[in-house]
């Protein structure tokens, strides 16, 4: 198993792509906690976990609470000893172009999406340090990379931020053997994008889009996280990793 005897922290684990980490992460030998907003299907994936023989635990995290942090770091610790993994999953999109943007929805997304991950890391770092080291996986978006049209500058900017922070992680805390890298995905269908994948003449444009044609699984950008997760990627800092179906490469 590729993350046995590793404990892992995942943020916006009650769904989508977060939720196929927990479970991926689960079979492959780690013991989880996952945390987010919507406990009821947080539960529901925690009792899926179980039922597969995995090792998981749900907790509630507002990942923009420097508390909630702290409390899910502690329940890691105590309930499993330590904390070797990070995926700073969680985050939520706003569909709207420049001129319709309105300022709650900037400081909203950018408190979710980037200070989320800044709060994240700050909170598991120690715990890594007595570790002696550890892995933390950023999931940005290409939205981090290039510019959208129907897509609030806010969300592009909040994920251009998780790209750059990935950078200033994995430079600060390269000599304590703790490795932080960014993922990238393209279209994945989970709930965040239900109003493109929902609508036929927006689905149809987002596949034209995409190189591969359609929209990806989660478990297609679980099984990169899995990779930087695990000591497969042990020589990997600071990158970017790709998963897009092929539109940044047009
Ligand atoms: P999703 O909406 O299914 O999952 C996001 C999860 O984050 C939800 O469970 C949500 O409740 C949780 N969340 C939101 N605010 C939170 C908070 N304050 N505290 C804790 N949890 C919170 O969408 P997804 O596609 O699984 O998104 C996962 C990540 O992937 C996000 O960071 C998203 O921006 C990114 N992403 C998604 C796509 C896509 O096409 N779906 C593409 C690129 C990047």
């Amino acid at each position: 198993m590729r993350l046995e005897g590793k404990v892992a922290i995942i943020s916006g684990g009650a769904r989508g792509q977060g939720a196929a980490e927990a479970k991926m992460f689960a079979r492959e030998g780690a013991k989880v906690v996952f945390g987010d907003i919507l406990d009821e299907d947080g539960k529901k994936v925690e009792a899926e976990i179980a039922e597969a023989g995995g090792e998981a635990l749900y907790v509630t995290l507002d990942v923009t609470d420097e508390d909630s942090w702290n409390s899910a770091v502690e329940t890691a610790v105590s309930r499993f000893g330590k904390v070797d993994i990070l995926v700073n999953n969680a985050g939520i999109a706003i569909w709207s172009a420049g001129d319709d943007a309105t300022v709650e929805e900037w400081d909203r997304v950018m408190d979710v999406n980037a200070k989320g991950v800044f709060l994240g890391t700050r909170a598991v770092i120690p715990e890594m340090r007595k570790a002696g080291g550890g892995s933390i996986i950023n999931i940005s978006s290409i939205s981090g990379m290039v510019g959208q049209e129907t897509i609030h500058p806010g969300y592009n900017a909040s994920k251009g931020a998780v790209r750059i922070l990935t950078k200033s992680t994995a430079i600060q805390y390269a000599k304590e053997g703790i490795r932080c890298n960014s993922v990238h995905p393209g279209p994945v269908m989970t709930a965040m994008t239900e109003r493109g994948w929902a609508d036929p003449e927006r689905r149809q444009l987002t596949e034209q889009r995409t190189p591969l044609g359609r929209y990806a699984d989660a478990d297609e950008i679980a099984y990169g996280v899995l990779f930087l997760a695990s000591d497969e990627a042990s020589f990997m800092t600071g990158s970017e990793m790709v998963i897009d179906g092929g539109v940044t490469a047009q």
